[in-house]
């Protein structure tokens, strides 16, 4: 697991949403900022704002908080 694609990864999402936690569990999706071939899909807790994100290239960005 590459940490520092997950951290830039981590980066783009929070630059699109920004980093206060959503109302309502938030689901997205974007081109993947570390392949830019597949897509980035990730969800924003409401509950605590953590973001669990996986992009659906193969052994690309995959984390969870
Ligand atoms: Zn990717």
């Amino acid at each position: 697991m590459n940490f520092q694609a997950i951290a830039i990864a981590r980066q783009a999402i929070t630059d699109k949403h920004g980093t206060q936690k959503p109302q309502l569990t938030f689901c997205g999706e974007m081109p993947c900022p570390i392949c830019s071939a597949g897509k980035l899909s990730y969800q924003i807790s409401a509950v605590n704002g953590h973001i669990a994100a996986k992009c659906e290239t193969e052994n690309c960005v995959q984390w969870m908080e």
